[in-house]
C-alpha cells in the first residue's frame, strides 16, 4: 500500500502515519508545517518508509507514481489557530481538497476527508446524529472552518457522485493525546500545561458548555476500520462520555494534583453549548466503540505532557 497524507507533522495525521508504517505501508506525509510539530515528523522520519513533502495543499501536488489512498488531514483545527489563518483554513479545505480530490481521480486511488463535527455548528439536537444537517452561522467568526468543512464534505460528495471516486468521509468530535500541540489551545491541553505549571485553568464562560472527549488511539482505530468498509457517506466518530467544560477543569486538577486555581474567561463568539456523537452508526458499520476511558486517556496525556513541561 502506498498512501498519501496530509496534515503528516500535526496530531492526528502523525498518529495514523506511525499506524500505517507499522502495517507496513509506504507513507507520503506531506505538510506546509502551519501548525504542524517538527517533533512529530521525526518520530515519522524514523520508519524507512516514510517520506515527507514540504508542501501547501492550496496549490496542485505533483506526486510520482502509484497511489492507493490519499488522506486528508491538513487544515488548522483548533479555534485560536483557525481563528489566526481564515483564509488558509478556509482554502485548505475548498482548493485543497478538490486538488487532492483530482489527485485521487488521476491515481484512481480511495480519497478520505477529515471533517468534523464543527460541520454541526451549535446543535439543536442533541447528541448530534450524522442525519442532523447542523446549525451553523454562516458569517460568525469559526464560519471559515465550520463552512469550509462543510464545504469539503459536499465536494468530495460531488466527486463521488459524478466520477464515481471511492470516498471515505469522518466526522471527529473531541480528540485528545500524546502529541497534542502543547501551544494550540485546545481545552484539554490548556487544561494540563496549566496544571503542571501551577498556573489558573482558564474556564472560558462558566464552564457550563459540554464536549464529548475521544482518546487519540480510538480514533486511529475507527478510522482505520472505516477505510476497510464501502461506506461514502459521513459517519460519527468520539466518545460520547460528555464533560461540562467546568468538570474537566476539576477532573484535571485532580488527576495531575495540581493547586491551581480555576480562573473564568468570556467565551468565545458563537462556541458550541453543547456537543456528543451519536455513534449508533459507527458500531454497526465498523463494530467500533471507544475503549478507552476519558479518566485513563487523560492520564496517558498528562503523563505524556509531563515529559514536554520537563524538557
Ligand atoms: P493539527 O493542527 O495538529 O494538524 C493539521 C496539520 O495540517 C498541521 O501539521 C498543519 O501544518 C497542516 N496544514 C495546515 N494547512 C496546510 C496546508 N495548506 N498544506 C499542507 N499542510 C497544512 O490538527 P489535528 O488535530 O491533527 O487535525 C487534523 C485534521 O482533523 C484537521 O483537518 C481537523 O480539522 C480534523 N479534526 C480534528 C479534531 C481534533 O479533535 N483533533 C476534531 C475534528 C476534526
Ligand atoms: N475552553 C476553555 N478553556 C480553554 C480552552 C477552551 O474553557 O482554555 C472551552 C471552549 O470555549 C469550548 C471547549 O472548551 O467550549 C472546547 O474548546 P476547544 O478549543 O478544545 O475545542 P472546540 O470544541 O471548541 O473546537
Amino acid at each position: 500500500m502506498r498512501v498519501l497524507l496530509t496534515g503528516a507533522a500535526g496530531f492526528l495525521g502523525s498518529h495514523l502515519a506511525e499506524r500505517l508504517l507499522k502495517e507496513g505501508c509506504e507513507v507520503i506525509g506531506v505538510d506546509n508545517l502551519s501548525t504542524g510539530q517538527r517533533r512529530n515528523l521525526d518520530r515519522l522520519l524514523a520508519h524507512p518508509g516514510f517520506h515527507f513533502l514540504q508542501a501547501d495543499v492550496t496549490r496542485p501536488l505533483q506526486v510520482e507514481g502509484p497511489l492507493d489512498w490519499i488522506l486528508h488531514f491538513a487544515s488548522p483545527a483548533s479555534p485560536p489557530r483557525y481563528l489566526k489563518l481564515p483564509i488558509p483554513t478556509l482554502l485548505v479545505n475548498a482548493e485543497g481538497t478538490r486538488h487532492l480530490l483530482d489527485l485521487a481521480l488521476r491515481k484512481g486511488a480511495r480519497f478520505f476527508l477529515a471533517s468534523t463535527s464543527e460541520v454541526y455548528g451549535d446543535p439543536l439536537v442533541h447528541p448530534q446524529p450524522e442525519t442532523y444537517w447542523g446549525n451553523v452561522n454562516p458569517v460568525g467568526p469559526r464560519s471559515i472552518y465550520d463552512e469550509g468543512k462543510r464545504y469539503a464534505e459536499a465536494l468530495t460528495m460531488a466527486y463521488h457522485r459524478a466520477h464515481g471516486l471511492s470516498v471515505r468521509i469522518v466526522r471527529i468530535f473531541n480528540t485528545y493525546g500524546t502529541f497534542m500541540d502543547p501551544e494550540d489551545g485546545r481545552v484539554v491541553s490548556n487544561f494540563i500545561i496549566q496544571a503542571l505549571r501551577g498556573a489558573p485553568l482558564t474556564v472560558y464562560g462558566d464552564g457550563s458548555q459540554t464536549r464529548s472527549f475521544c482518546y487519540v488511539d480510538d480514533l486511529i482505530e475507527g478510522i482505520r476500520r472505516l477505510m476497510e468498509v464501502d461506506y461514502p457517506y459521513p459517519v460519527n466518530l468520539g466518545n460520547p462520555e460528555e464533560y461540562r467544560v467546568l468538570d474537566l477543569a476539576h477532573l484535571v486538577k485532580e488527576l495531575t494534583g495540581s493547586p491551581s486555581s480555576i480562573v473564568f474567561r468570556p467565551l468565545p463568539e458563537d462556541d458550541p453549548k453543547q456537543r456528543r456523537p451519536d455513534i449508533t452508526l459507527a458500531r454497526r458499520l465498523l463494530s467500533w466503540e471507544p475503549r478507552v476511558p476519558v479518566r485513563e486517556g487523560l492520564e496517558r496525556t498528562i503523563a505524556y505532557f509531563r515529559e514536554v513541561v520537563a524538557h
